[in-house]
């Protein structure tokens, strides 16, 4: 049996996937695998784990490194940046992960497996992977196109051709006609940043890897692969959306009947307003308002979408991360800028809308009927969940790769934007505020009844099918997923004989 390790690292959106990998590749190759992780953020996965290994007898085990929180200047439990209100706390925990690269070494060189598969922020594991001479695949959490667009625009500089920010230029080689503006490109393809040593090694070590894998399928990003392997000359896997294959290993474990508990409805109990509020609201009528794990907005602009969801008079559920004080704001009054209106009318009165301050259940938020609509920063993982079953997107990117997974939703007919064309180069929002009346046009133009609103919820419906038909057997997900299990299984067996 392969012994396969698993690196992932500080953030929701990269642990989560990741995770589920390592959960299919035990279920579906027979694995053993050992996740390598620090103690809190074992804790976001172990029980599915532990379930997984129970119920279906898969043999994963969670290997626990403390977080140095001393040496990165932290306090005991921020390991994850999802605790983070600042970004110098961020770069403490991403410090603090660096100090891990030396116990992890030593660790994987003891437990002498025959693959590993790292998230892309770990760099360092291809040249402990040539050590071992075993195969390294990178994770990377986001899609294709950001990938392609990124070689296209290093090596064509057509953003370094337009006489100003607000040009629109063509992103050559990629299968879809794609336009951008140098505003919405990330700073560091424009010139050298403190950023830009990160993502070169990351680049570099992304090309002595095995392979990468991504959490998407050639449903959503037609041609994108073939352009990446093409274009960088490694192999990419796509064997996504990797929920809809946990779905069908949870569907295995209920018919089992081993276990009455059921994870779903336990996360729910502390949700039941959320529940219950929806239940009565109408199929299709409500939108979901979320940025992700990390995103916080000046509170100008959470004034303006507070303005513009009172406007449009469309039910709402909307997620507001709590504002802690930090360094970049730390002045503000973070409890001024709700206006009077929407809490006391829209929320309390009338029943319009649920504010929900900290985390919300996003994935059973939006598989219930009565959702709509996502207003979303177009996170990669956000999409997915979105698209798997059927909602359609209001789109407003804000950083990362996210203006281009905008211009593939535009291209698909999967989403309207709100306008926002200046990309950050964090998750504390500093490009210009998105007025009230943009926000406005675009919720209508989604959530009230024409003929663009009927299209793109026809285009939504259809991709979710798209989406369920790839992961099932012999779709073009589940292919990928048995060839690149059936990869690994012939790696260790030529490493053993
Ligand atoms: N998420 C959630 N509840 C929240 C906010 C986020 O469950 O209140 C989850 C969401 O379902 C998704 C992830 O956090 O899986 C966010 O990932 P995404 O790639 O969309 O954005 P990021 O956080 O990386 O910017």
């Amino acid at each position: 049996m392969a012994h396969v390790v698993f690196l992932p690292y500080t953030m929701n959106s990269h642990i989560t996937p990741i995770v589920h990998i390592a959960r299919l590749f035990a279920f579906y190759g027979g694995f053993k695998i050992t996740i390598i992780t620090t103690p809190k953020n074992a804790l976001l996965f172990q029980s599915s784990v532990d379930k997984d290994c129970l119920e279906l007898g898969s043999k994963i085990s969670v290997k626990k490194i403390k977080f140095p929180a001393d040496e990165a200047g932290l306090p005991d439990g921020v390991e994850n940046i999802i605790a983070s209100p600042s970004m110098e706390i961020v770069g403490k925990v991403c410090y603090g992960f660096t100090l891990l690269q030396k116990p992890m070494e030593q660790l994987i060189r003891q437990l002498n497996p025959q693959c590993i598969v790292s998230d892309m922020f770990f760099p360092w594991t291809v040249d402990l992977a040539e050590e071992l001479k075993i195969p390294r695949y990178s994770f990377q959490p986001a899609n294709f196109i950001h990938q392609c667009a990124w070689h296209f625009l290093k090596g064509y500089t057509p953003h370094m051709k337009v006489a100003s920010d607000s040009e629109r230029f063509l992103i050559p080689g990629l299968p879809h006609e794609i336009k951008m503006k140098r505003s919405e490109i990330e700073d560091f393809l424009i010139e050298e940043t403190g950023f830009s040593p990160m993502v070169n090694e990351n680049l570099e070590a992304e090309l002595r890897s095995y392979g990468i894998i991504h959490n998407t399928c050639s449903e959503l990003e037609p041609g994108y692969a073939e352009v990446y392997e093409k274009v960088r000359g490694r192999k990419g896997w796509h064997i996504g959306p990797l929920s809809l294959f946990i779905n069908k290993l949870e569907c295995v474990k209920s018919s089992k009947e081993i276990s009455n508990s059921n994870s779903s409805s336990e996360t729910w109990k502390g949700y039941s307003d959320c529940l219950n509020w929806l239940e009565k609201q109408e199929p299709n009528s409500v939108l979901y308002v979320n940025f992700g794990s990390m995103v916080r907005f000046s509170n100008d602009q959470l004034r303006e979408i507070a303005l513009a969801l009172e406007a449009t008079n469309c039910p709402f559920i909307w997620v507001v991360r709590e504002q802690e004080k930090n360094q970049e704001d730390g002045e503000n009054d973070h409890s001024d800028w709700w206006p009077n209106d929407l809490k006391e009318n829209i929320v309390k009165k009338n029943k319009k809308g649920l504010i929900i301050q900290g985390w919300a259940p996003q994935v059973l938020i939006l598989k219930h009927r009565a959702i709509g609509g996502f207003l979303t920063h177009c996170g990669w993982n956000s999409i997915l969940e979105a698209l798997t079953v059927g909602v359609p997107l209001i789109t407003w990117p804000l950083f990362s790769e996210n203006f281009y997974s905008e211009k593939l939703l535009e291209q698909l007919g999967l989403g309207i934007g709100v306008g926002a064309d200046v990309w950050n180069s964090g998750f504390i929002v500093s490009s210009p505020v998105v007025p009230k009346e943009k926000l406005e046009v675009a919720v209508k133009c989604l959530m009230c009844d024409s003929k663009k609103s009927r299209e793109i919820r026809a285009n939504a419906k259809l991709m979710a099918q798209k989406l369920k038909g790839a992961t099932e057997e012999g779709g073009s997900s589940h292919l990928q997923l048995i060839a690149l299990i059936e990869e690994i299984k012939r790696c260790a067996f030529k490493n053993s004989s």
